[in-house]
């Protein structure tokens, strides 16, 4: 199978039989839902909507290769893209508003989303890389079940804005092999006023310790491809809204000097942050460097790629 890419740990559940037992108990909490930390408790398979503004199906906005996303999960057939609809953040900066916050997108059944993973894996991606999954978990294990029975033996990539309930991520887990959440801010202020939700660094903090629990530091095969683990992103805000020097510090001593982390440049106002004069620019190259040389303060040693060169040279 090399070469094939890694086979996924979900194998041994749905063998088992286990995989039927974590979509019940997902199904379970969209009745009143309590799957992320929203907690709104309406019931999604009566069609209520939540802050998520999701029904009982999962909504699609696209999907394909992508080349964009980090050396690891990129390799050279591209990160198996699936970008769901809606999100349980509200950010004002947010890159990809119209999916996020217009809900562009349509409604898929969990077959359609079956074929949509086993579409990826024909086209030679390396992984399924879930993008907003945490208000469809339930929907995406449904899909999966469906997806192995045909097949599917990619590693899964939860990649996450890290708003996530640790006890939805206890589902997860031995389902998802490689965890890319956002760690956004270290104070809860600023989270709340710039994302519009509560408890942002204690949770985000408690999901990133439970996915690191599962899955561990980041695993690479021969070809540099991640296989298993945990990468975290952080992307830097203008002014230090994103409390950088909290997240680092938080990951070198909590987590691990060994975390695969992208201390992300690539910032621009975009949706509301024009009308907040906090957000209303990109960030400096100072600014940046700053934010690096934290990184490395904090002890972390496997920063991704470019940013290490930066400070380095
Ligand atoms: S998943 Fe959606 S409906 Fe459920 S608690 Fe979170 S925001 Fe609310």
């Amino acid at each position: 199978m090399a070469g094939e890419g890694h086979l996924a740990a979900y194998l041994d559940l749905y063998r088992s039989g286990k995989l039927k037992e974590r979509i019940e108990a997902a199904k379970s909490l969209l009745q009143s839902c309590h799957l992320c930390p929203r907690h709104c408790g309406i019931n999604r398979l009566e069609g209520k909507l939540g802050q998520c503004r999701t029904p009982a199906e999962a909504v699609v906005s696209s999907y394909g290769p992508h080349f964009g996303e980090e050396a690891p999960l990129v390799g050279r057939r591209g990160s198996g893209t699936i970008f769901f609809t809606n999100c349980n953040l509200r950010c004002l900066f947010c890159q990809n508003y119209s999916i996020s916050q217009l809900g562009q997108g349509e409604k898929v059944s969990k077959e359609e989303l079956a074929g949509m993973m086993l579409s990826l894996q024909n086209q030679g991606c390396h992984n399924i890389n879930l993008v907003s999954p945490t208000h469809v978990v339930p929907q995406i294990l449904e899909a999966l079940e469906v997806a192995v029975g045909s097949g599917l033996h990619l590693p899964l990539v939860y990649n996450s804005g890290g708003y996530d309930l640790v006890q939805t991520l206890n589902i997860l887990d031995g389902v998802v092999d490689i965890y890319m959440p956002d760690m956004k801010y270290s104070d809860e202020r600023i989270a709340r006023e710039l994302s519009g939700i509560e408890n942002y660094p204690s949770v985000n903090r408690a999901a990133v310790k439970e996915m690191h629990r599962q899955v561990g530091n980041l695993t690479l095969d021969e070809e540099g491809i991640a296989q298993r683990g945990l990468l975290v992103r952080h992307l830097v805000l203008p002014n230090n809204l994103a409390g950088t020097e909290g997240v680092v510090n938080f990951i070198g001593e909590e987590i691990s000097p060994s975390t695969y982390v992208n201390i992300m440049d690539q910032y621009h106002p975009c949706y509301k942050a024009y009308d907040m004069p906090g957000l209303a620019r990109r960030i400096s190259a100072a600014e940046f460097l700053e934010a690096a040389e934290l990184a490395h303060r904090a002890g972390l040693t496997r920063l991704d790629g470019a940013h290490t060169m930066a400070v380095k040279h």
